[in-house]
């Protein structure tokens, strides 16, 4: 087994663990989890993370990021990783979202359930389950002095927060009484304020350097449905108080975060200070660490922006396989392994970057190729006839060619493809007049080195691989002059893995599928969804450099062993690329498949 490098997150948690940080952290269980609800026993777990996704959109590459390093560094140190449904915005929010989240981070390969002293414990939570105690948080702050309810209008709430450099101006609402805050407080909640008129600070400085630090809001007055506890609220708590608070009741120990929250991190720390000064969460309160968020050239991570993809109908929904939602990627025929992968070579940094979309397809590629089953198919396909097989071979007769599933793996056994007198090549296998170096089909009276040119006797010979060897001996076009068909004579004996396979020197093998037992085939060509690598750079709107030709859809042919094969098998086409067969529409006598990419990097040129 590999030794995963290190990166800092790895030495803050070692460096924790060694000092035993959290080791006098007792579990108290979250709220909603019977697991633990006796309080006061140790936490069995070393560590605890938590991927905690607001249920707004579908997960996309960037999640895998976070998903891979937040459960990846549970289980290397002996901890537990959370799934949290970070659902405290009820507008954007919905069930299917949900399931959509559950399901990819599964995909991938990661589970929200553990075991410790043979217990199977399963860490799912949802913020919205901890309403009540964000509540109660809220109103220990207003009695400590620390919050206080507002009443400016949101412009003067604006204006008086100031600019940086430019100290804020108190509110004046900022100077009521406790008694007055709890009453108005309660107000709220009772739904006795319209939406808008009042919100919830925290009382901290309005002169502070960081614009975060002056008085931030925590509560808001939104009569909207929320999917989990229906309108049993008309006051949902902000993000940067809710997120501290989840972290805190879950005992999280290490709270990963993207860098945008860098700026978030002295109000994180204020209110764990006062809340676990009050006994409202346990001690020690987790801490807040950030990472480079993942960026990468020709794709948009941003769940509202793929939303309007999918809403504007420039896609065919969250799973289209040019999206790079998780499920987009998915069918799209990556793999949980080759995601993986990519999130393992990236790293973990501190310094933002972007990362070349060829790193993605190089992790395909790698994961892919050992194990994928190799099989043959034509994209564009051109008819070949063997003028001599009735004679040498026999009418009618078809001949067994075998060839290895995978070079490498003999234990993944043999295909076999039947050959008779007609096979499909690719358009691209024959030129009519061949260009320098060109050793693939041929006819007679082209050939460039003959003397004198035009009248050599001889048409080229290749082999059709894993069958035999053939010679060109003329073709046919239509009125158009579009080339319709591919004459050629079959050298008798020459059959690969024969004795005689060598007797005829060639330098073209060429790959096809016999018309008889060959299967047509749906093939969808994808291309980069972007023209542009940085489609949102510089706040420009991206719908301005979509690629209008990242959808290409051929009719091919394809040799049976792919034709019988499952949704959502992979395959390397001899120098085609990676396919697979689509998870939706492939199956029951259609045969569908999707290019997942080249065999080369084709990408950041
Ligand atoms: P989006 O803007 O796409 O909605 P988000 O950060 O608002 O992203 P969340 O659902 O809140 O989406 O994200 C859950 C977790 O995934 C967060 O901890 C966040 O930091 C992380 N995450 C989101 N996008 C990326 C990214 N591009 N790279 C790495 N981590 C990411
Ligand atoms: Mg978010
Ligand atoms: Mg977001």
């Amino acid at each position: 087994e590999s030794v995963k490098p290190s990166n800092f997150l790895r030495q803050i948690i070692e460096s924790d663990l060694e000092k035993g940080s959290y080791a006098s952290r007792k579990w108290n269980g979250a709220p909603g989890n019977a697991a633990h609800q006796q309080a006061g026993l140790p936490d069995p777990a070393k560590i605890r993370t938590r991927f905690p996704p607001e249920p707004n959109g579908y997960l996309h590459v960037g999640h895998a990021k976070s998903i891979c390093l937040n459960f990846g560094l549970a289980q290397d140190y002996d901890g537990v990783c959370h799934l949290r449904f970070d659902d405290t915005n009820p507008e954007k929010e919905s069930q299917e979202y949900v399931d959509a989240i559950m399901e990819a981070v599964h995909w991938l390969g990661f589970d929200y359930r553990s075991s410790f002293g043979g217990k199977e414990e399963t860490h799912l939570y949802f913020a919205s389950n901890y309403f009540e105690d964000m509540y109660a948080a809220a109103v220990y702050l207003i009695e400590q002095g620390l919050a206080y309810v507002d009443e400016q209008s949101p412009e003067d709430m604006r204006k008086n927060r100031g600019d940086f450099g430019t100290p804020g101006l108190n509110s004046p609402f900022r100077s009521r009484s406790v008694a007055e805050n709890l009453a108005r407080f309660t107000e709220m909640r009772e739904g006795k304020l319209a939406d808008g008129a009042a919100v919830l600070r925290a009382k901290i400085d309005m002169a502070h350097p960081n614009i975060n630090m002056r008085d931030p809001a925590i509560y808001r007055i939104r009569r909207a449905h929320h999917h989990n506890t229906g309108d049993a609220w008309c006051i949902y708590p902000m993000y940067t108080f809710a997120h501290p608070i989840e972290d805190a009741l879950e005992n999280i120990t290490h709270s990963i975060c993207t860098l945008e929250f860098e700026d978030q991190r002295p109000f994180y720390d204020w209110l764990m200070e006062h809340l676990t000064a009050g006994g409202i969460v346990n001690t020690p309160p987790p801490h807040q660490h950030e990472f480079a968020r993942l960026n990468l050239t020709y794709v948009v991570t941003s769940k509202r922006k793929l939303k309007q993809l999918v809403d504007d109908n420039h896609v065919s929904g969250w799973d289209d396989p040019r999206m790079p939602t998780l499920a987009g990627l998915r069918r799209r025929g990556y793999t949980p392994a080759a995601i993986r992968l990519f999130c393992e070579r990236i790293g973990v940094t501190k310094a933002d970057s972007w990362i070349d979309y060829g790193t993605l397809e190089g992790a395909l590629r790698d994961a892919l190729d050992p194990v994928a089953p190799r099989a043959m198919a034509v994209l564009d396909p051109l008819k070949v006839t063997i003028t001599n097989w009735d004679e040498v071979m026999g009418a009618g007769f078809l001949d067994e060619c075998k060839a290895p599933v995978h070079p490498h793996h003999p234990d993944m056994g043999q295909r076999t493809m039947r050959m008779g007198k007609h096979v499909w090549v690719e358009r691209e296998d024959f030129m009519e007049v061949p260009s320098k170096g060109y050793f693939r089909l041929f006819p007679p009276h082209a050939s460039p080195t003959s003397n004198p040119p035009g009248q050599h006797k001889d048409g080229n010979k290749v082999r059709l691989k894993y069958g035999h060897v053939v010679e060109c001996t003329g073709y046919e076009k239509d009125a158009d002059g579009k080339v319709t068909e591919v004459f050629v004579s079959l050298i008798p004996d020459t059959k690969s893995g024969t004795p005689g396979a060598d007797s005829v020197k060639v330098k073209g093998v060429i790959g096809w599928v016999g018309a008889e037992d060959g299967v047509q085939a749906e093939v969808r060509l994808y291309d980069r969804l972007f023209t542009e690598a940085q489609p949102d750079a510089g706040g420009r709107d991206f719908l301005t450099v979509l690629n209008p030709d990242s959808l290409k859809v051929v009719q091919g042919w394809v040799e049976p062993s792919v034709a019988q094969a499952g949704a959502e098998s992979h395959f390397q086409f001899e120098r085609l690329g990676y396919f697979a067969t689509d998870r939706v529409d492939h199956g029951n006598g259609k045969v569908v498949l999707n290019r997942v990419s080249g065999l080369k990097d084709s990408w950041g040129k």
